[in-house]
């Protein structure tokens, strides 16, 4: 999965968020609820023709006054330019090109990402012939869509597309050149990232060596623990970049993102204070969404008073909750301040990295599957017998099994949850995402 950003910048109401909205179609966004001047920010992963992107609408502003406005857009440009891999810069063809345009024009043309500059609201061939003074604001590559009922998006897309690389491959390899297994810490702001990972590092006295990102936004350290090596890849350092103080919740969303794209488990830090918020439900689907192993730590469960011999599995229920249907993800409640379990949380995720790359054989697949399947097979649909003969995992680096049946139109959802249960209840894949597909037989 390629770790490719791209942020869509434009002044209010161009229909960056119905850009979005159409970019993404049906997919959970996550959104950043702002207050005052800003609207909010949404995050999302988009695919086409194959190939993933994540996708930043940096959201909008309240203009209040002139100069709220000035400042809001420089930041929003230059978070962009700092942050993304590709800019699409929307302008509106219903008002003409606007002084702010222009500004944002001038700054966006010495960028040294590539920008596609988007005409929007060409809902008619009428427009179409409006929207060509876009032309003069020098961009190379502009494009003209209707966001609303998507007309034309398909060539932004292709050309979007060509600029995303194969996946590169990994420089964090063991002395005989296999790739170490990475894992992300996340987390919110305040979560206790930092804390882990100062406790993690100082108690170990076996790293490797530190290396600074140079061209990459994540801080990688290598590490040996029960005589494994691994690379703990965290985003704790973003703080120390000015201008980051008022946005750091958009940055540290970026930047999560970023962490996760690198990452091959992810530990996401929930603050036992505030439990498991919206906002870690969606980077919790997010992670899920990307393939990505998943262990909970539940933070700062020092501060939980009055524990009792339930309190531990009533938190846990109320986060199993919140994260169906993919509930098969262990928690571990840990105090990063006190070291508590903490070494116990790294166990976990070297556990879900191997349930990652379990394969089973065609034979033992076969032989168990069809076994349940026969006892409880599909339901008919539209008066035929559905069928499934034969059971395959595909080699992908998400375990992914492909159900070989007569009708594989008529499985459906409930029908496929229960082979994903029953997938997980005779293999260990805890923590991982399972992906199921139907295939003609
Ligand atoms: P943002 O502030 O840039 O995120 O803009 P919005 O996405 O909120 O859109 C502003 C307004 O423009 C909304 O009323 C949208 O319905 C409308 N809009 C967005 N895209 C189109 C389009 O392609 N055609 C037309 N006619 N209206 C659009
Ligand atoms: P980050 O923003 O996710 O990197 O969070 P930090 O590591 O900076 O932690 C934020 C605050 O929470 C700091 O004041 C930490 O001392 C505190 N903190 C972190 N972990 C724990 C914990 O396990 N217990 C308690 N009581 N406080 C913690």
């Amino acid at each position: 999965m390629s770790g490719f950003t791209v942020a869509i910048v434009g002044r209010p109401n161009v229909g960056k968020s119905t850009l979005f909205n159409r970019l993404l179609e049906q997919r959970k966004a996550i959104v950043d609820d702002q207050s005052g001047v800003t609207r909010d920010r949404q995050y999302g992963v988009a695919d086409w023709n194959g190939k993933y992107f994540n996708l930043i609408d940096t959201g909008g502003f309240v203009a209040e006054s002139e100069d709220v406005f000035e400042r809001e857009i420089r930041k929003q440009v230059h978070i962009a330019m700092e942050e993304a891999d590709l800019i699409l810069f929307v302008c509106d063809t219903t008002t003409g090109i606007t002084g702010q345009d222009e500004d944002m024009a001038h700054v966006l043309r010495r960028s040294t990402k590539p920008v596609l500059l988007v005409v929007n609201k060409v809902d008619n061939s009428e427009r179409a012939l409006y929207a060509t003074e876009f032309y003069s604001l020098g961009f190379d590559k502009t494009f003209f869509l209707s966001s609303l009922s998507g007309s034309g998006t398909g060539e932004v897309l292709d050309e979007l597309v060509t600029y995303i690389k194969e996946e590169e491959v990994s420089l964090d390899l063991d002395k005989d050149g296999n790739p170490l297994p990475k894992f992300a810490i996340i987390g919110q702001p305040n979560a206790g990232k930092s804390t882990l990972l100062n406790a993690l590092i100082n108690q170990e006295r076996t790293i490797v060596s530190d290396i600074a990102g140079t061209t990459r936004d994540t801080i990688h350290t290598y590490y040996k623990l029960f005589n494994k090596e691994f690379v703990l890849i965290d985003t704790a350092g973003i703080r120390k970049k000015k201008n980051v103080h008022e946005d750091l919740e958009f940055y540290s969303v970026i930047r999560a993102i970023k962490a996760m794209d690198e990452a091959d488990v992810c530990m996401l830090l929930i603050d036992a204070k505030t439990g498991m918020t919206a906002q870690d439900v969606s980077i919790f689907s997010l992670a899920a969404r990307k393939g990505k192993g998943i262990v909970l730590l539940v933070n700062k469960w020092d501060l939980v008073d009055n524990k009792e011999t339930n309190t531990a599995r009533d938190f846990e229920k109320g986060i199993k909750e919140k994260i169906e249907p993919f509930t098969d993800v262990p928690v571990i409640f840990i105090s990063a301040l006190d070291k508590t379990r903490i070494f116990q949380g790294m166990e976990k995720a070297l556990e879900v990295y191997d349930n990652r790359n379990r394969r089973i054989t065609t034979s033992v697949l076969n032989e168990i599957m069809l076994r349940e399947i026969e006892r409880y097979p599909a339901p008919m649909t539209r008066g035929y017998s559905v069928k499934i003969k034969f059971v395959q995992q595909v080699p992908t680096a998400v375990p992914s099994f492909a159900f070989f049946a007569n009708h594989p139109d008529g499985i459906k959802e409930p029908y496929k949850n229960f082979l994903e249960n029953k997938l997980r209840s005779h293999f260990n894949f805890s923590g991982v995402p399972v992906r199921i597909f139907m295939r003609k037989k």
